[in-house]
């Protein structure tokens, strides 16, 4: 922090300073002096003071979450630069009730309402890296749940889109997404079996539930060369986590290892 002294204060100063050596100035022997030193302990005082302050006092969980992301995803094979400094960044606090705020950065689930849950760091960081993103890339994810998902793919793609099949989740998870500034996300109440035809096609699909099925129309909303990412599997049970490139109108397909999600409800829940 630099300081530049106003003329009056530099003169104040500098008569100071020529006084003779055996002259005493009192701390508050001149007016200007003693401004400039109530001044400086208002200001010590502030800074002093800050970090007591709710409202001054920054991000109280930022150690936290850098261990979140030393420990949990760097150190169990998380690489990509932008899905890690995302993860650093975003509050994942303020997308999960009060009460679970001390839990937020642990590498577990964590209940929201409507009986659902946020995936855990690990998982979300995966699912992200998997899809292998670029800055220009549009995104669609199914299953907004607390919006954290949302906003973890907001700080790395330009637009992103997002689905919630119950309302109090779609109303609340936008409203955060809003209040936290992202200008990039939006979000739909609907069943997003049947994708955003609207603004398809898109470069990724994360579907954040899980189903017995791919959803075709999601398949169809897939650009050529796009990511789609889902847990495929049994939805009482555990799913593969399952990544689907379409190549030249092929599918390749990789499995990716075993999650637990909660159902995606709907069409797909029809379906099974
Ligand atoms: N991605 C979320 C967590 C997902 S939990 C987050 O970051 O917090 C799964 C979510 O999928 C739940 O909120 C559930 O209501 C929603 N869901 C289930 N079926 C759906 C469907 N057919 N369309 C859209 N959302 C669905």
């Amino acid at each position: 922090m630099t300081f530049s002294l106003t003329r009056e204060e530099k003169h104040a100063n500098s008569n100071l300073r020529s006084k003779s050596p055996g002259a005493s100035v009192g701390i508050f022997g001149s007016c200007k002096f003693q401004r400039t030193s109530l001044f400086t302990i208002l200001l010590l005082l502030l800074i002093l003071l800050t970090p007591f302050h709710p409202l001054l006092a920054g991000d109280p969980f930022e150690e936290k979450r850098q261990t979140m992301v030393e420990r949990d995803l760097k150190g169990r094979g998380i690489k990509d630069p932008r899905v890690l400094e995302a993860m650093g960044r975003v509050f994942r606090h303020l997308f999960v009730g009060e009460s679970k705020r001390e839990q937020a950065y642990g590498d577990y689930p964590l209940p929201i309402a409507e009986g659902q849950t946020i995936s855990q760091p690990y998982v979300v960081a995966l699912m992200t890296e998997a899809v292998t993103l670029k800055p220009t890339d549009r995104v669609l994810e199914i299953g907004t749940g607390s919006g954290y998902q949302a906003a973890v793919l907001a700080e790395i793609v330009k637009e992103v889109y997002t689905i919630e099949i119950r309302k109090p989740l779609a109303e609340t998870a936008s409203k955060r997404l809003t209040q936290l500034g992202y200008k990039n996300v939006r979000t739909k109440y609907g069943d997003g079996y049947f994708g955003w035809e609207e603004v398809a096609p898109f470069d990724a699909i994360l579907i954040t539930a899980a189903t017995n099925h791919i959803p075709p129309p999601l398949l169809q909303q897939l650009n050529e060369g796009g990511r789609l990412i889902l847990p495929l599997g049994s939805t009482t049970f555990h799913q593969t986590l399952t990544l689907i490139t379409k190549e030249k109108g092929d599918l390749r397909v990789q499995e990716m290892g075993g999650v637990i999600f909660v159902p995606l409800v709907g069409e797909g829940e029809k379906k099974r």
